[in-house]
């Protein structure tokens, strides 16, 4: 086995089928077999809102025959994530700062006012009317007030070996080195969110997402894909900024999956595990951030008698050479072997020849 790690971002765990949502464990676990390596499923069970079911997902991903060699729940690892936060504390990363937040009533909106040019309205909690910003859930608005804060100092982190894949969001990547990159982004919050961080005797509130951010140091293989859906982009650059934190010689790559748009004809795909995988391999366009849905490749593919569809998942799973460069093995495995006229001429050809 190779010593390549293919990971998720910590995904909220679902319940139901769906081919957008589904393509992070489908494109995991064939990545993993095409490079002969390791694929964990990371869950995002940690909220300071609702409770969520694992074990649900769990089920799901057996149901659809989907295996990740392991899975790696973040309420799981609580203790080591605050451990590496103190890390950066230790490091210089994150200190303490006098900032202007902007505050509902219900607590849910919390943000630092520096921070607003980099947020993704949205997927916001929070709206702005007649320039004032009022809360979704509370619709109250959000008052100003100057307070001590928890930042992490993102400018102090050398992010030029950060890489991106598809290349082409490497732009989106400089992009966010302007924005995201080049501030203080205030991690303490002061509503209670369960997870404590003690800095010169004040005791703080760590943001959730913050604290599961960092996940990738518990890591320690050479190599690292880690993976998400690119409306994800702003928690992958996160993510792969703070693992530069803790090791400034990674050479992780960032994979933001195309969005796939979806469908009513979706349904389906239900219940049919190897006509899912097949579809979300093939559907994937990945010169395109934004892909439609194709209904001729999944009527083709359901309509395929079942050895001839094994052979070609088999085809599209196959183990590749491996070379040095990461980025380059997965524009092979991305750009040509999960293309349908490629794999299909193969599988012509096999069939041919038996
Ligand atoms: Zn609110």
């Amino acid at each position: 086995m190779s010593n390549r790690l293919i990971i998720s971002l910590p995904v909220k765990p679902y319940a139901k089928m769906s081919v957008g949502r589904m393509t992070t464990p489908i494109l995991g676990e064939s990545l993993a077999k095409s490079f002969d390596g390791n694929f964990v499923m990371s869950i995002n069970d940690l909220s300071s809102y609702d409770t969520r079911e694992s074990s649900s997902f769990i089920e799901l991903l057996n149901h659809y025959n989907i295996n990740p060699n392991s899975f790696w729940i973040d309420r799981e690892h609580i203790q080591e994530l605050i451990e590496k936060v103190y890390l950066l504390i230790e490091k210089g990363f994150i200190r303490e700062e006098e900032k202007e937040l902007l505050r509902c009533e219900c607590g849910k909106t919390e943000i630092a006012k520096d921070n607003i040019s980099t947020i993704n309205f949205k997927d916001s909690l929070f709206e702005i009317r007649d320039g004032k910003y009022y809360c979704k859930f509370c619709h109250s608005e959000c008052i100003i007030s100057k307070e001590v804060a928890l930042v992490f100092n993102s400018r102090l982190v050398d992010k030029n070996g950060m890489l991106f894949y598809p290349y082409f969001m490497n732009k989106d990547k400089k992009t966010f080195d302007n924005t995201v990159g080049n501030n203080d982004i205030v991690i303490s919050r002061k509503r209670d969110t369960g997870i404590i961080i003690e800095y010169n005797s004040h005791i703080y509130n760590l943001d959730i997402d913050f604290l599961w951010e960092v996940f990738l140091s518990l890591f320690s293989d050479e190599e690292k894909i880690v993976m998400c859906g690119n409306h994800q982009m702003y928690q992958l650059y996160m993510v792969g900024m703070l693992e530069k934190c803790f090791n400034k010689n990674s050479n992780t790559v960032c994979l933001a999956t195309p969005y796939l748009e979806s469908s009513s004809d979706e349904a389906k795909l239900e219940n049919r595990a190897l006509s899912l995988k097949v579809y979300s391999l093939l559907v994937m366009r990945w010169a395109k951030k934004e892909n439609t849905f194709d209904p001729a490749l999944l009527n083709y593919i359901n309509t395929m008698n079942v050895e001839k569809k094994q052979m070609l998942y088999e085809i599209l799973i196959e183990g590749v050479e491996c070379t040095h460069d990461i980025g380059s093995d997965l524009q092979l495995v991305l750009g040509r072997k999960y293309n349908f006229q490629v794999a299909n001429t193969e599988l012509k050809r096999r069939r041919r020849n038996v």
